[in-house]
């Protein structure tokens, strides 16, 4: 089970902001924004680039929630980034995917 699955199931505490039925989200708990939440679903995709079409609905909703997330946290006017990592060069530390929702400060282009 991966550490995303025990924080849905309550295992581990976390500060969950947004949950539905397939999919929740939580502030990350090294925050490198004022806002940084993990948009994560409850079943294990692990990493982007294992999606398959089946999961594609999913993960649409995942991302038009985000903008309700964002809403919620005050960050909808002031702008946002989403960011999924995948693999070592993106710097993936946990292979249960996740969408980071960062915002609260101006962010820079190109990413480090
Ligand atoms: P990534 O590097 O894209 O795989 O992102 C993993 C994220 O999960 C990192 O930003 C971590 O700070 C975050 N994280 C790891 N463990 C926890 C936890 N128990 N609660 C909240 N966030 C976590």
């Amino acid at each position: 089970m991966t550490i995303f699955q025990k924080i849905a199931r309550r295992e581990i505490p976390a500060d969950i902001i947004y949950e539905e039925e397939d999919f929740f989200a939580f502030r990350d708990i090294h925050p490198q924004a004022p806002v940084h939440v993990l948009i994560v679903p409850k079943r294990v995709i692990p990493r982007i680039g294992d999606a398959q079409p089946g999961d594609a609905e999913l993960l649409g909703r995942m991302i038009v929630a985000s903008k309700e997330i964002a809403a919620k946290l005050g960050v909808i006017e002031s702008g946002y980034r989403l960011v999924i990592n995948h693999g070592p060069d993106a710097g993936e530390s946990v292979p249960h995917l996740h969408l980071h929702l960062l915002g609260g400060r101006a962010m820079a282009w190109p990413p480090g």
